[in-house]
């Protein structure tokens, strides 16, 4: 792997687990310093940890229960006063799949608060010292539940859509930054559909109906994924990767989705 970022820093929400651990372990096979965050036992931050020092890296654990604009803020100047953040990738995320009369509102309000609101506080937080570097990559972890609905999701897909539409618009205000020959500041979105990670777990096993994991996965896929494959968290990683590339300077604003044709039916 070429260790394009070299030099670069790194934070990743959510990367004690799933999707956020890849990013992180690839974002340190290309050279860069990587702070972790999220919430586990000592032993899984450790393992986490582990694994992307493994990768390539150096990485250290940020503390923050993302539901705490001020956690927030503590965490985002522990990374900061550390040296200049290159690369913000909000991907910690939380689902909680029931119909909406039946979501109870301290769901909404934590769903709301870690899928969508963090992000805005670490975009905040992040966004000038990259204008005024030259160069920054904010990467969000969205969903193609930020691009199209299912039922019994009403959280989960009003933050989806919130982050695609927050990400747009820092897009927009953050355009001009830099240049060519520093690589600008670009704003993303990806959506992806089914990743094999702990957070679909529970919707599998919702969907067994008697039969074995397999036909849990199987029924979950055939309802909305034509490829019939699920990704994996390394390949949603290896697509943040490339848009911090030098060469993605002028892919911004958008939301792209990875998932198998789930959003072009
Ligand atoms: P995961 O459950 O494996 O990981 C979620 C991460 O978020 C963990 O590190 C967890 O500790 C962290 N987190 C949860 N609550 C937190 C809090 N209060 N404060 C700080 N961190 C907190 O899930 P995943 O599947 O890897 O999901 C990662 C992202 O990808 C989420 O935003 C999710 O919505 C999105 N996503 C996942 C899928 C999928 O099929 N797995 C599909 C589309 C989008």
């Amino acid at each position: 792997m070429e260790r394009f970022l070299h030099g670069r820093t790194a934070l990743v929400t959510g990367s004690t687990s799933g999707i956020g651990l890849a990013i992180a372990r690839a974002l340190a096979a290309a050279g860069a310093r990587v702070a972790i965050n999220g919430l586990g036992t000592a032993a899984q931050i450790d393992a986490a940890l582990a694994s992307v020092a493994a990768a390539g890296g150096e990485a250290r654990h940020v503390d923050a229960d993302l539901r705490d604009p001020g956690a927030i803020a503590a965490m985002m100047a522990t990374v900061q006063d550390a040296g200049a953040l290159d690369v913000l990738v909000n991907c910690a995320g939380i689902q909680h799949a029931a119909p909406l009369a039946e979501q109870p509102a301290s769901r909404w309000d934590d769903i709301l608060a870690i899928n969508l609101s963090a992000a805005f506080h670490t975009m905040q937080q992040a966004l000038p010292g990259m204008a005024a570097r030259g160069y920054g990559r904010v990467v969000n972890i969205a969903s193609v539940h930020g691009l199209v609905a299912s039922r019994d999701k009403a959280p989960y897909v009003a933050s989806k859509f919130g982050l695609v539409g927050l990400s747009k618009v820092a897009a927009l205000e953050y355009a001009a930054a830099g240049s060519r020959d520093t690589g600008g500041v670009t704003v993303n979105c990806v959506c992806p559909g089914w990743v094999e990670t702990p957070l679909i777990e529970p919707q599998i096993q919702a969907h067994r109906n008697g039969g074995d994991r397999d036909k849990g996965v199987r029924a979950l896929l055939e309802e909305k994924q034509p490829s019939l494959r699920m990704s994996l968290p390394e390949d949603i990683a290896a697509m943040v990767v490339w848009l911090c590339r030098p060469e993605a300077h002028n892919l911004t604003g958008t939301a792209l989705p990875m998932d198998g044709g789930w959003t072009a039916q």
